[in-house]
């Protein structure tokens, strides 16, 4: 059978760490994969995570099946991180999926059940997986401006005619916070103009909460995903703990449904499980139980949340030194948007040419697109990155 196969495309992402891995170059710079690295180029497994971790191995008495939503304290923790107290949970159903990525699946699935076919509206531009993971759900997707190349924020006022002319149909994709691939994000004034938008349309929103506590603090970062949950009666929220418990490899995330009363809820929440249970029948325990016991856990969540603080700290610096560097260097505020994004990423919208060139020409890497992961500017050669950075644009 295997001869009607044509070679699906690799991931560019993959490709690039390759390429990098194999340039012998000892001074070079990865800006491009997306996980959080600390100052010595590390992805360090947080110190609540290790401790969550022995706690748990000597005190596990079973590895018996979980049932098809998962990890039940986790999921009453992550609702709680996540909402606080912006909605009666008798309206809100969670279960515990294989990361973003699969609670992203699971939603996706879902509102193709309720809408078969339906349009999923994706910012331009978003994460280069949404697209492939609404189609393979069965839904059409179409974008809503979002990223303006020439100031490198929002275009806020054609994003939201863009969201006024949707209706009862259209889902909408948003970033809950840190946006991915661009940094540019929606201030708290203009989710509130998201929020009622979307209570007059009846859109439904799917937000995509995968950096929650990496822009500008845990509660902070959520007032988006609050505010609109607030205002409407349906919403979709696809949470991951990938990055902010840095559980990249475990896979934890989930998928989170508000409906507009507590028997809706049950329907949706039965062909949510009905989904999950042909898919993959169960999440996997183990990052959602080290979340778990660190989020009930009063010191451990005070452990994990001041480390967590002094991640965001430190991309928050190594943002506003390359901004200062090279505002120095070219004597013009072009670049000022770096301090001024907030998450892991920034698009500096470079033409190819300057991001093929920093590559060649001085080890830099960053995405085709050239989204640079913050995480990844090296402290101490701020201003050697600057000086290429400006060389390559000239
Ligand atoms: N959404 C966005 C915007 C992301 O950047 C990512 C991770 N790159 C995810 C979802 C999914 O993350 P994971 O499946 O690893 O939790």
């Amino acid at each position: 059978m295997f001869e009607t196969l044509t070679q699906a495309p690799g991931d560019k992402i993959l490709a690039l760490m390759g390429e990098f891995a194999a340039d012998p170059r000892t001074d070079k710079i990865d800006l491009g994969v997306g996980v959080y690295k600390d100052e010595n180029g590390v992805t360090p497994i947080m110190s609540a995570v290790r401790k969550a971790e022995e706690r748990m191995l000597s005190g596990a008495k079973t590895k018996t099946y979980l049932g098809i939503s998962g990890n039940k304290g986790f999921g009453a923790a992550v609702l709680d991180l996540v909402l606080g107290d912006a909605v009666a949970r008798n309206r809100v159903r969670i279960a515990q999926a294989p990361g973003g990525t699969g609670s992203l699946w699971v939603l996706m699935q879902l509102v193709n059940r309720a809408r078969p076919g339906a349009t999923i509206w994706l910012s331009d531009p978003t994460w280069p997986n949404h697209q492939p993971i609404a189609e393979n759900a069965g839904l059409k997707v179409a974008s809503y401006p979002y990223f303006d190349a020439a100031t490198r924020a929002v275009r806020f006022n054609e994003m939201l005619a863009a969201l006024d002319a949707l209706g009862r149909d259209d889902v909408v994709l948003l970033h809950g916070c840190c946006h991915n691939p661009t940094g540019a994000n929606l201030t708290n004034a203009q989710w509130d103009a998201v929020a009622a938008s979307l209570a007059r349309t009846g859109a439904l929103p799917l937000i995509d909460l995968a950096y929650l506590g990496f822009g500008d603090g845990l509660a902070e970062d959520a007032y988006g995903t609050r505010k609109v949950v607030e205002s409407v009666p349906e919403a979709l929220i696809a949470f991951s703990g990938s990055k902010n418990f840095g559980l990249y490899r475990e896979r934890v995330g989930a998928a989170i449904l508000v409906a507009r009363d507590a028997a809706s809820a049950d329907i949706a929440n039965s062909q949510m499980m009905n989904i999950i249970r042909a898919s993959y029948s169960q999440p996997p325990d183990h990052g959602a139980e080290i979340i778990r016991v660190i989020l009930e856990d009063k010191d451990l969540r005070a452990e994990w949340e001041a480390e967590l603080d002094l991640t965001r700290a430190r991309m928050i610096r190594l943002r506003e030194k390359l901004a200062e560097a090279i505002r120095q260097r070219s004597n013009s505020k072009d670049f000022d948007f770096i301090g001024e994004h907030r998450g892991m990423f920034s698009l500096l919208g470079l033409p190819r040419e300057a991001v093929d060139h920093l590559k060649v020409t001085n080890g830099v890497y960053m995405i085709g697109d050239s989204r640079i992961n913050v995480a990844g500017i090296p402290e101490d050669r701020v201003g050697v990155l600057a000086d290429a950075l400006i060389a390559a644009i000239k």
